[in-house]
């Protein structure tokens, strides 16, 4: 494993454990003995930095790392990285109440990497006006925090005024190889960087899709490079090219993407890649960028829906039926959604709206659903 300092000293591993998509069972619950085999598996390759927060997996998340951890002993083996997330916050004294809750279920006397979770424009000035930065101060006196973050989703204007506002240790951003010119972005992580802040991936394969096999043209992209590479590795080998990432965050739910992941992490050396492997990759984005047709990052921030519609699942047999021509995600769509997760069940309530960090218009992409694989 390769490690990377971040501004506080910590040498953290280059591939971070994203603790929001653990395996589950059907009633959403973790599978905790599989979980626990892909987190030991990890950790004892060298990976020591978990994030969490306390809404993945419906709460679930931070009480099974916070298990996991103490009843292994490896508490002190890892960097913990958890979230103040502000839609929990009503009001001032709402802070202590979640951050108290956190440290109960992480089952830990202090956090490593606290972040102020998926900001935008908005939830800075609400979070900003109810006192969050005497309260980050606070816990960074009491040694309850060590290092302070924040997370984003907004757009760069407001990326800029939240690095400046505050003596940020680091900052954690979508970053990967379609998302450049989106939320953050490539000039983002520049500002970030130039202003001494250590920058986390977060979405580095844009949740699991550029994992998929990709369309027959960027394929064929790939297969003409000359090297011999997983549409992953492709696109990890970009993100750990960048010098100023100190490590991204992924998601793994299955043992295969653990160890495929700490295998390309290995020799992933920031500066390596050679003109012609950019350029390979830039000709497989400029192919996804065509055929990709909603954005959606399956985050699961918007659930749930008041009218069961599993809007991410909606999206991605959409997705997948542009990408790949395929009839087979029409089929999906009918078997797996049926009529009780299906877009026609939306009534543009738009309690989603506010929810979705990238800024979808979540209402009306359903009604393109309902058109493209509803209707025959
Ligand atoms: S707008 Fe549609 S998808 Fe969004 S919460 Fe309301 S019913 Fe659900
Ligand atoms: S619609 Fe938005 S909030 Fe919902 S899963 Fe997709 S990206 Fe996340």
């Amino acid at each position: 494993m390769q490690y990377r300092e971040m501004k506080g000293g910590d040498k953290v591993s280059v591939l971070g454990y994203g603790c929001m998509r653990f395996p589950t069972n059907k009633d959403g619950s973790i599978k905790e003995d599989k979980a626990s085999k892909q987190l030991f598996y990890a950790i004892d390759n060298g990976v020591n930095y978990l994030d969490t927060a306390k809404p993945y997996h419906g709460g679930r998340s931070e009480p099974f790392v916070g298990k996991f951890l103490e009843e292994n002993k490896l508490r002190d083996k890892v960097y913990i990285a958890t979230k103040l997330s502000g839609w929990y916050i009503k009001e001032t004294k709402d802070f202590d109440k979640i951050f108290k809750e956190q440290l109960k279920d992480l089952r830990t006397d202090y956090i490593d990497y606290y972040l102020v979770h998926g900001l935008n424009g908005k939830s800075w000035a609400k979070l900003k006006e109810l006192g969050v930065l005497k309260f980050l101060d606070k816990l960074k006196t009491k040694k309850k925090i060590r290092n302070v973050g924040f997370s984003f989703h907004g757009n760069i204007e407001h990326f800029y005024q939240i690095v400046d506002d505050y003596d940020w240790s680091f900052c954690q951003i979508q970053f990967n190889i379609l998302d450049t010119e989106y939320q953050a972005g490539m000039k983002g992580y520049l500002y970030a960087v130039k202003k001494g802040l250590s920058v986390i991936a977060m979405e580095p394969l844009r949740g699991g899709r550029l994992a998929q096999t990709p369309p027959e043209k960027v394929k064929e992209i790939y297969a003409n490079s000359g090297y011999k590479r997983t549409p992953a590795e492709w696109a990890l080998r970009w993100v750990w090219n960048y010098q100023g990432i100190t490590t991204l965050l992924s998601g793994m739910n299955q043992m295969k993407q653990v160890k495929e992941n700490i295998k390309i992490s290995k020799d992933s050396f920031s500066g390596s890649m050679t003109r012609e492997e950019l350029q390979v990759i830039e000709k497989a984005t400029k192919v996804y960028k065509k055929l990709m047709k909603i954005g959606c990052t399956g985050c699961m921030y918007c659930f749930p829906c008041p009218y069961n519609v599993a809007i991410p699942s909606c999206f991605e047999y959409y997705n997948g039926y542009h990408l790949y021509k395929d009839e087979k995600y029409k089929t999906w769509y009918k078997n797996f959604l049926g009529d009780k997760a299906k877009a026609s069940l939306c009534v543009n309530c738009g309690q989603c709206l506010p929810k979705c960090p990238q800024g979808l218009k979540i209402p009306d992409l359903l009604k393109k659903v309902v058109k493209d694989m509803e209707q025959i």
